[in-house]
């Protein structure tokens, strides 16, 4: 199967599903990794263009780990807006290209905006890629994929209606998660937040609700045709 994975920033798919899509991978199924954004806002001192080509490169590093395909359809941070139709083409054109059997992106109710905004986007593009009259550079879609909300970020106000059990993959998600380096430091200045502790704890957290040592939650979008596309396979 085809499993196409959006998030906003470079590392956000690391913290909330990279256990799975170690599982995905392992399973045999192909993985695209796709940030919307460059990232390139994430840091005190470096500037833009510079920080977007390190965390380019520590996208790649950490896509490397499973083998995935990787991507960014190069919004700035902060950039990115739901209610175009020129960013819905995109995200319509990315669809068409990944050809998924199943898509994971960010929850509705995630913290932030740009979560927010690809969360939507995602859910107008798997819907509008069957449409041919919408042209992009790739053919129409032949089918509605599955939509998986991933876990927002500490789960706050959600509550997951499936969980993938991650014991056997938690390591890899955690050495993914270590190739952002330049994050580790970030989200310790501007969050004060130890991130490997928090994907650790958290991890933790979702695997007692499983009972299993390391889960990941999700949510399966209910609409119609969604729920029976296809079951996940890992
Ligand atoms: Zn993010």
């Amino acid at each position: 199967m085809n499993i196409l994975a959006v998030g906003a920033h470079p590392d956000d798919l690391e913290i909330s599903c990279a256990g799975t899509l170690a599982k995905l991978k392992r399973a045999g199924h192909h993985i695209i990794m796709c940030n919307a954004c460059k990232g390139d806002k994430g840091h005190y001192h470096i500037p833009p263009d510079e920080l977007t080509e390190i965390r380019r490169k520590e996208a790649l590093a950490s896509a490397a780990l499973i083998s995935s395909e990787v991507l960014t359809l190069g919004f700035g941070d902060g950039e990115l807006l739901a209610e175009s139709q020129e960013n819905r083409m995109k995200f319509i054109d990315l669809v068409r290209y990944a050809r998924p059997d199943i898509v994971i992106t960010h929850a509705p109710n995630d913290y932030m905006p740009d979560h927010i905004a690809v969360s939507q986007l995602m859910f107008h593009a798997t819907f509008f890629a069957t449409l041919p009259s919408f042209r992009t550079e790739n053919p129409a879609a032949d089918k509605v994929p599955a939509l998986y909300y991933m876990d927002n970020l500490s789960g706050l106000e959600f509550n997951p209606t499936f969980y993938v059990d991650v014991t056997d993959t938690f390591q890899t998600k955690l050495d993914m998660l270590e190739k952002h380096q330049s994050q580790l430091v970030w989200l310790k200045e501007h969050d004060q937040v130890d991130i490997m502790d928090f994907v650790t704890t958290f991890g933790k957290t979702r695997g007692i609700q499983a009972g299993c040592t390391y889960a990941e939650g999700f949510v399966q979008h209910m609409a119609w045709t969604r729920p029976n596309a296809v079951r996940f396979p890992v």
